[in-house]
């Protein structure tokens, strides 16, 4: 599978001056792509084909004085920033004829000189690894990079990015072997919730991590500091800089945090179930909060991830089966369960930890529904 791997950068003032002009270049190139084919479009011509496209936006461009500075960058980044346009538009069209499954995907949009996240892209020909372990990218030079790990396989192309918060990235997309782990019996269901993060069907419990919460105070104080600054002030940058900073140290540990609990999760399971929340419903009402600062999502997608490549088997149940409500002792369904309410009895006799039974309920249907799709039989649960 391929597989990302990110690396922090450290520019000199003098690279931070060439990668600044590759991400204008970048970002006027496919610019210059959009505007052609709109114009286009509304002067009822025919959509302008890819190659075509290159031709007018990049080797005709530098013949213009206005656009002679394309010249300055790699041409790599600027075919790469038209090939950014060319999917944004396959994507786009592949949504509106119903092609491509999912959310619908809009049509392209303008490049923003204010966006504060900037980006170029490389392939082969654009970047290279030295000896000397720095990052060589085309005309801006030999990058310092920190190897926090080491890469499984030479990368196909790389990402140079740099953040809201000033930091540069480079993000390499790298070819890995999947790598099996050694069998295990054990199966669980997993239970996400608002208090506690998630419980599992073997009764453990993994806490909620409310670091937004925590550094909530710190980040309001850096925002109304941010708002009473002038516009276009160099303190107001100075601001904005500092609230991406808060910003990124949340999603950074959280990561983190998603990371380590996944990963023990898929090595001591052979099965992981979980429920197929609409986590999109449920983050526009006033739980929005918790659920964000949850990042369920975030977590339920590495564990499908980690499951692939460490070859276990993820399934996620379906989202409207009642988990907390349904007795996993004897199957009765005994009416919904408020959420104060943490311990209840059923009529047969089996008191139940509501989350445990909930994710117990789980783990029976992950089982049921996933050997039905594979063609099994189904085995009632005990
Ligand atoms: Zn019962």
């Amino acid at each position: 599978m391929q597989l990302r791997y990110n690396f922090r950068l450290y520019p000199t003032p003098g690279q931070q001056v060439a990668l600044a002009q590759a991400f204008g270049c970048a970002r006027v190139v496919f610019n210059d792509g959009l505007r052609l084919r709109q114009h286009a479009r509304e002067a009822g011509l025919p959509h302008i084909k890819d190659s075509a496209l290159q031709k007018m936006v990049i080797t005709e461009a530098k013949r213009n004085p206005d656009r002679a500075w394309l010249a300055e960058v790699s041409s790599v980044v600027l075919i790469q920033a038209l090939g950014d346009l060319h999917n944004a538009y396959r994507n786009f069209f592949a949504s509106f004829t119903g092609k491509r499954k999912g959310p619908k995907v809009s049509a392209p949009r303008f490049r923003s000189r204010k966006d504060n996240r900037r980006s170029i892209r490389l392939t082969r020909n654009g970047f290279g690894l030295r000896p000397n372990g720095r990052l060589y990218v085309a005309n801006v030079g030999e990058l310092k990079v920190t190897w926090s790990r080491a890469l499984p396989s030479v990368p196909s192309s790389v990402a140079v990015t740099r953040d809201a918060a000033g930091r540069y990235f480079a993000s390499f997309v790298v070819q890995t072997e999947d790598e099996p782990l050694v069998q295990v019996d054990s199966e669980v269901g997993i239970d996400l919730g608002l208090t506690t993060f998630a419980v599992l069907s073997n009764g453990k419990q993994i806490e909620s991590p409310r670091f937004l919460r925590r550094v909530e105070r710190k980040l309001r104080r850096a925002q109304q500091a941010l708002s009473r600054k002038q516009k276009g002030s160099a303190n107001r940058t100075k601001a904005r800089v500092t609230v991406a900073r808060v910003h990124a140290r949340v999603s950074d540990t959280r990561r983190d945090w998603a990371h380590k609990h996944s990963t023990a999760i898929i090595r001591e399971n052979q099965a992981v179930f979980v429920e197929d929340l609409c986590v999109k419903g449920l983050a526009r009402t006033r739980l929005a909060k918790s659920v964000h600062d949850a990042g369920w999502g975030m977590f339920t997608c590495m564990l499908q991830e980690k499951a692939v490549r460490y070859g276990r088997t993820f399934h996620k149940v379906d989202r409207f089966f009642p988990s907390s409500q349904l007795c996993s002792a004897c199957g009765r369904i005994d009416g919904p369960k408020p959420l104060h309410i943490c311990e209840w009895s059923c009529p047969c006799g089996a008191t139940h930890d509501r989350d445990v039974n909930a994710a117990q309920n789980i783990l029976a249907a992950g089982r049921a529904e996933s050997s039905n799709a594979c063609g099994g039989t189904v085995i009632p649960s005990a």
